[in-house]
C-alpha cells in the first residue's frame, strides 16, 4: 500500500473501546421517548449489540429531520457517561510512534466532542475530528472520510481507513479509500476484507 499519505482511523474498538461501556439500550429508549417508532435506516449489518445497531440505524434514519439534534444529545449523554470507563485498544500506546508523525484523523459515529473528549482521555493527539453532524452524511457513507482527507489535505483516494467494522469499510469504499480492518471478532469481516491483527499491524500493511 504505497503512497499512503493519510491515515483515518474509526474511533469506537478500533483505537478505544467505549462502546462496550455506553448504554445504548437505554439511549434507544430516550430515543424512542423522543421520536417514538422511528425504523431504523437500511444499514450494513455489524458485530454490535441489537441496541447499539439499532441506535445507529435510527440516527442514520433521522439525518435531514429536524428531531436529529436532540436524538443525537440524548445519545451522547450516554457516550460521554461511559468516558472514564472507556479502555484503550491494543496497541494505542504506541501508536504514536507507529505513525511517526504521519497525517491522521478520526472519522466516527460518535459526536465530535465526546470523540476529542474520549481521544483526550486516553492521551490520543488527532488534528482532524470528523464526528456525528447533520451535515456530513454518517458512515457507511464515505462522505465523512472526503471530508477528514479534504481537512488533512491530502486526497481521500491516498488515504487509508482503519476500522473495527463493516460500516467503516463501506463509508471507505465508497469514499475510495484503501481499507485495513481491525476486527474484534472473527465475524466482524466477510473474507474478501483485508484485516491485521490490530492497529499497529494494520498501519504496518498501510506501510508495506
Ligand atoms: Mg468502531
Amino acid at each position: 500500500m504505497a503512497g499512503v499519505q493519510g491515515y483515518i482511523f474509526d474511533l469506537d474498538r478500533t483505537l478505544v473501546d467505549l462502546q462496550s461501556f455506553t448504554d445504548y439500550a437505554a439511549a434507544l429508549r430516550d430515543v424512542s421517548a423522543l421520536v417514538g417508532e422511528q425504523e431504523g435506516a437500511a444499514v450494513p449489518d455489524a458485530d454490535w449489540d441489537a441496541p447499539t445497531l439499532s441506535t445507529m440505524a435510527i440516527l442514520v434514519a433521522l439525518a435531514g429531520d429536524e428531531r436529529w439534534e436532540a436524538a443525537s444529545r440524548a445519545v451522547a449523554a450516554h457516550e460521554r457517561a461511559a468516558i472514564p470507563q472507556s479502555r484503550a485498544m491494543p496497541g494505542l500506546a504506541s501508536l504514536e510512534d507507529a505513525l511517526a508523525g504521519a497525517l491522521r484523523a478520526v472519522v466516527t459515529l460518535l459526536p465530535e466532542d465526546v470523540a476529542r473528549e474520549t481521544l483526550a482521555h486516553h492521551g490520543i493527539h488527532v488534528d482532524v475530528v470528523v464526528g456525528r453532524d447533520p451535515l456530513i452524511p454518517a458512515k457507511p457513507s464515505g462522505a465523512g472520510l472526503v471530508v477528514a482527507a479534504d481537512r488533512l489535505g491530502v486526497p481521500v483516494s491516498e488515504c487509508v481507513m482503519i476500522g473495527d467494522s463493516t460500516w467503516d469499510y463501506a463509508a471507505a469504499v465508497d469514499a475510495g479509500a484503501a481499507f485495513i480492518g481491525v476486527p474484534v471478532s472473527s465475524t466482524a469481516f466477510t473474507a474478501e476484507v483485508p484485516v491485521a491483527e490490530g492497529l499497529l499491524a494494520a498501519v504496518g500493511a498501510a506501510r508495506a
